[in-house]
């Protein structure tokens, strides 16, 4: 039986810090990250790929607001779309290229991916994930005025950002198309973003305002896909405990249990290696072998072992 892998693609395989992340510079991220994913991708592995959308998401609220004016407002889930969207295009893009030159007989394709949550989760009267443009006081006042129905905090002294909720995934909708790419040996790009966040209201599907955690989405994915392994690629090689202290400690294996244990005493902060972990930990505990967070360089080799953090069930 050929494994089943999901891999989740983190911010950093797509775009880099300090640079402006303009869509060649993402092209060219993407093929390098693509061409790191080569040996999965060579082997006869069902895999699919998910993708976080932060920095894109952040332009096109961007785009947005500046057209506000001129053309129709965009719901975030609409603006959740047209990313899977325009990331899907460019990831299917680079894999064309890729398969072509080295000659495996695979595609690549897209699903674009809603992700049930309940209106009734802790967190959509608790707004937290921070999203589109940062604004100045007087900014933020102004805002408050034109648009009550945001939230805004202050991230740091003087910048504000509106917060949305991110929502715990409960379903992902299209799961049996993505079963079925798989299937055939396609290369499954889904749950983009985190997927985009609907809710029932009645007999009703409705866009929800937020966005849902990528590495939650795709632990969801795994699951549902009854995946071998949850690779989380990132832009450390490993998580540590003690992160960025003197006594720093890499984890290269570590049991749900450790794991739990590590996340309950604050080794691991929300909004960045927590959802990671927590994914991990949901996935191995509903019966997935292993969770493996690494860098993109390492991420095939991780896969035998020889690189990363592996969250193991015992
Ligand atoms: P992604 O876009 O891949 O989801 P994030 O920025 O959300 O990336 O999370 C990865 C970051 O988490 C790393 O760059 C690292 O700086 C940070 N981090 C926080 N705590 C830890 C930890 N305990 N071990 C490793 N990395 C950590
Ligand atoms: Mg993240």
């Amino acid at each position: 039986m050929p494994e089943t892998l999901v891999i989740a693609l983190g911010g950093n395989a797509i775009t880099r810090a300090g640079e402006i992340g303009t869509i060649p510079q993402q092209f060219e991220h993407t093929a390098e990250t693509l061409s790191h994913l080569l040996p999965l991708f060579r082997s006869d592995a069902r895999i699919a790929i998910t993708h976080g959308n932060g920095p894109q998401i952040g332009n096109i609220l961007i785009r947005v607001e500046e057209g506000e004016r001129r053309v129709p407002r965009l719901p975030l889930d609409t603006c959740v779309s047209d990313s899977q969207g325009g990331m899907g295009y460019m990831i299917q893009r680079i894999a064309c290229e890729l398969f072509r030159r080295e000659r495996i007989r695979r595609t690549a394709a897209t699903i674009i991916t809603q992700v049930l949550v309940s209106e009734a989760d802790p967190d959509m009267g608790h707004p937290s994930k921070p999203i589109g443009s940062s604004y100045t006081c007087a900014e933020a006042q102004r805002i408050r005025i034109d648009k009550p129905h945001w939230e805004l905090r202050e991230i740091e002294p003087g910048r504000w950002r509106r917060v949305v909720a991110s929502p715990h995934p409960l379903e992902i909708l299209e799961e049996d198309a993505i079963a079925r790419l798989l299937d055939t040996g396609i290369v499954a790009i889904a749950c983009g973003g985190g997927g985009i966040p609907v809710a029932w209201e009645g007999d009703r599907l409705v866009g929800v305002e937020g966005v849902v955690d990528k590495d939650l989405a795709s632990s969801l994915l795994a699951r549902n896909l009854h995946a071998d392994r949850l690779i989380i690629v990132t832009s450390v090689d490993r998580a540590a405990i003690r992160y960025g202290r003197p006594d720093q400690c890499w984890l290269d294996r570590i049991t749900v249990a450790q794991a739990t244990a590590f996340l309950a005493a604050g080794e691991f902060p929300a909004g960045s290696m927590g959802p990671k972990i927590e994914a991990g930990i949901e996935f191995v505990e509903s019966g997935g072998r292993e969770c493996i967070i690494t860098c993109t360089e390492r991420a095939a080799e991780a896969v035998w072992g020889q690189a990363g953090t592996h969250i193991v069930p015992s």
